[in-house]
């Protein structure tokens, strides 16, 4: 294979990324050189120096060393303000204003004294991203030098200028204003630059109307909501300590790695996040030999220093393993309050993308960035508890503990089955649509699986009191002593989108690049909603006979499990049987997200968030807007894109490549000899179907004169994506035929193998 000097002298030099983008004399070569350029970062890699060294400092002692928790502020604030503090953070109690300008000059010193030259209000706008505005410490002091302010006032307040993220409406940007506001029970931490530090400040972005412009204040209202209504069932049971109830969350996070010399030769990795193009390679995933096998030195060593800096903040980073897909990965966290793990999880994918870029690959977080090998989800772990209680969803060892238990189970059930149509919105973009409804996992269909031995208890309650549990068939047993259920029930199922895992629920359809925070204000909401329906019947029934909550329990199971035992759903998820049983059931089946989207207009769903305050009527529409909004704008990018590169990249490779083959062609018939033109001909064939694909998909673009989001989003839906996979589908057969050495892009094969 010719390969250019320069090339080379990149590949001997371990210089991989001046190498990208050079040309040969052989004509294009982007992507030999990038292969060429990648392959070279892999087999020259050399751990960076100074590489890590946990022996230094071990990973306990760096453990949210830049966090501004409780540790610190024990230490360095005043017993009185931090007794107030540490109150608000732990019952949601109203935060007491006159403390901010003691606890702000204590977070200043602090950060100080780690480097820190700015402070930066972040945020949560609706588009899912992490926003910062970040301001100087310094103030000039009127005689020609600064002093380092902080005040109360900085810390709890801001005012971005945040006119351009969206608002669906709420905030014309003539009215730019919005409020950045301290959210206490995140902790301000510190984010390190090499060039300098900045103390992070997590807030709430609100209107000046008070209405919420962003994904972190419905998670907080939610998490109110919810421990007012679990506080309700509690009490009936007798425990009424009042130690705030809080849904807690474990997201584990799947992503792509690949070397960057790829990324940046695929014009759709960057601007879309996928691939637009690229034929299956001859081996996939089917070995199923990545999946948990050993972890290459280059990959190993970008995790290490990405839970190094999550270590720093606090985030409790646990599990790394290889995913399914080959270059995918997975971590997760030790689960944490949900506002926490939310703010967290924000946090740990900008980390991953920027610990990849040091070791010369990218992140992947989107959906489905290979088509062909699975995508990635974020499987989001989901319970509630106290500190008093513990997990509310942990099977109890007593039988009191287990009718508790049972009725926040039920409750969820009930929730998920209620709200199918919410849960399945929440999870619906332009990205997730790929996993969702397509032939992968999990399916579109909301559906819960409780185990063999949950859905055995259910179904003895429903057939008029549990009388055992299936591990203990001997035990007989009334619904006053419900059977013990052991911690790990049963099997596992990895095809249901919502699954409980023997002391919670996992919600697997969210998708890899979403914020969770959606997800958790609609879990949150709609158990609230749940467990206010159970604490309702349930007080109506012990007021009438006093002492017979036991009795009223088994009730209130019979009946929720009568009315929603449609949504469980123990077998198969990806079976073709699923999809018609789930039909006869009844069960909705949002395929896409303009689909799915229109639930979040529903009456229903506006009645769930206005009722309990986590949503108003405006707030609940701008976020069906933006949300179509989002959509419409990915596929529009997707389809440019498209049409960009079948245009200026895939079409040029083929005609090339067609008249390469039409010269020796001719040039052999002058001398006499015949040859073969089945290749030249499906050439021929390919190309003509790829140019009137591309003509379709452009004729597409232009057609649609807008009449509301909705019918725009559909368009998109229905007219624009498949006119994109028609073009996808002649260029991905090209590069079977195409000449190796002329095809302008990495393939699945280098990109997925490579690294
Ligand atoms: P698996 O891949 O088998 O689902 P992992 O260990 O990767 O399991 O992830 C399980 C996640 O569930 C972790 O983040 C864990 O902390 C979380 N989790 C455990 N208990 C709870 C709980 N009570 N509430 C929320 N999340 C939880
Ligand atoms: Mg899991």
């Amino acid at each position: 294979m010719p390969v250019s000097t320069s090339t080379l002298n990149a590949v001997k030099n371990g210089d991989g990324m001046a190498a990208a983008g050079a040309t040969n004399s052989n004509g294009p070569s982007f992507s030999k050189s990038a292969r060429m350029a990648a392959v070279s970062a892999v087999t020259n890699w050399k751990p960076i120096s100074p590489s890590l060294n946990f022996a230094e400092i071990p990973a306990q002692e760096l453990y949210a060393c830049n966090v501004f928790g409780p540790a610190v502020m024990k230490q360095r604030l005043p017993k009185p303000v931090y007794k107030s503090l540490m109150k608000t953070i732990e019952s949601g109690s109203k935060l007491d204003p006159s403390i901010a300008d003691v606890v702000a000059s204590a977070m200043r010193d602090w950060a100080i004294g780690k480097g820190a030259t700015h402070y930066a209000h972040v945020f949560y706008p609706l588009t899912g991203i992490t926003a910062e505005k970040h301001d100087s410490f310094l103030s000039p002091d009127g005689d020609g030098g600064a002093i380092a302010e902080f005040s109360g006032k900085q810390l709890i307040q801001g005012e971005p200028d945040g006119s351009s993220f969206p608002t669906g409406g709420i905030r014309a940007t003539f009215e730019a204003r919005g409020y950045t506001i301290w959210d206490v029970t995140s902790p301000a931490y510190i984010l390190e630059n090499p060039n300098g530090t900045t103390l992070c400040v997590p807030t709430a972005f609100v209107s000046w109307t008070g209405e919420a412009l962003d994904k972190k204040t419905p998670v907080l209202r939610s998490m109110q909501a919810l421990n007012t209504q679990a506080q309700r069932v509690l009490n009936l049971f007798g425990e009424s300590d009042g130690a705030f109830v809080a849904s807690t969350a474990g997201p584990e996070q799947e992503y792509f790695l690949i070397d960057r010399h790829f990324y940046f030769a695929r014009p759709d990795l960057f601007t879309a996040g996928r691939t637009l193009f690229g034929a299956k390679p001859p081996k996939g995933q089917e070995f199923e030999d990545h999946y948990f096998g050993a972890i290459p030195e280059r990959v190993l060593a970008f995790m290490l220093e990405s839970e190094r800096d999550m270590y720093k903040l606090g985030i409790p980073v646990k599990t790394r393993h290889n995913e399914v897909a080959p270059a995918q990965y997975e971590i997760a966290p030790v689960f944490e309050s949900a506002n926490l793990a939310a703010d967290h999880q924000q946090l740990v994918m900008i980390i991953l993308r920027r610990v990849a870029e040091k070791y010369g690959m990218a992140c992947l977080t989107h959906e489905k960035p290979f088509a062909g090998v699975n995508g990635s989800g974020k499987h989001v772990n989901w319970s509630l508890g106290s500190k008093s209680q513990g997990n509310l969803l942990d099977p109890g060892e007593t039988p009191h503990s287990n009718a508790q238990f049972l009725v926040f189970c039920a409750a969820v059930v009930r929730a998920v089955y209620k709200h199918q149509g919410l849960l399945r919105a929440v999870v619906a973009t332009a990205g997730n649509d790929h996993r969702l409804g397509a032939n992968e996992a999990p399916p579109a269909i909301i559906s819960i699986f409780l185990g063999d031995q949950l859905t055995d208890v259910f179904r003895q309650v429903k057939d008029g009191g549990a009388k055992s549990s299936l591990s203990q068939g001997t035990l007989t047993v009334g619904v006053d002593v419900l059977p013990p259920l052991p911690k790990d029930a049963g099997d596992r199922n990895r095809t249901s989108p919502f699954a409980f895992t023997g002391n919670r629920f996992e919600f697997r359809a969210v998708g890899a690049n979403q914020s969770i925070a959606g997800p958790l204000v609609a879990m949150n909401t709609i158990v609230c909603e749940s467990l206010d329906y159970c604490a309702t019947k349930l007080e109506k029934a012990t007021a009438v006979k006093p002492g017979g909550l036991h009795e009223a329990v088994q009730k209130l199971l019979t009946e929720i499990i009568n009315e929603c035992e449609p949504i469980i759903f123990n077998g198969d998820g990806y079976s073709a049987a699923w999809h018609q049983e789930a039909a006869k059931r009844g069960l909705l089946n949002l395929k896409t997200s303009p689909d799915a989207l229109g639930q979040l207009g529903s009456p229903e769903v506006k009645r769930l968030f206005t009722k309990y305050e986590v949503l108003s009527e405006r707030e609940l529409q701008s976020r069906l807007d933006i949300y179509l909004e989002q959509y419409c704008k990915t596929v529009r990018v997707e389809a440019l894109q498209t049409v960009e590169m079948a245009k200026t990249l895939i079409f040029p490779a083929a005609i090339r490549y067609q008249n390469e083959l039409a010269s020796t062609c001719a040039n052999l018939k002058l001398i006499g000899f015949d040859f073969d033109t089945d290749t030249l001909e499906k050439i021929t064939e390919l190309v003509k179907c790829l140019q009137d694909s591309i003509a379709v998909l452009e004729k597409a673009m232009l057609h649609h004169e807008g009449d509301g989001l909705e019918s725009e989003a559909r368009y998109f839906c229905d007219d624009v994506v498949p006119a994109m996979a028609e073009v996808r589908k002649y260029a991905d057969a090209l590069e079977g035929w195409v000449a190796d050495d002329l095809w302008p892009l990495p393939t699945y094969q280098e990109m997925l193998f490579i690294k």
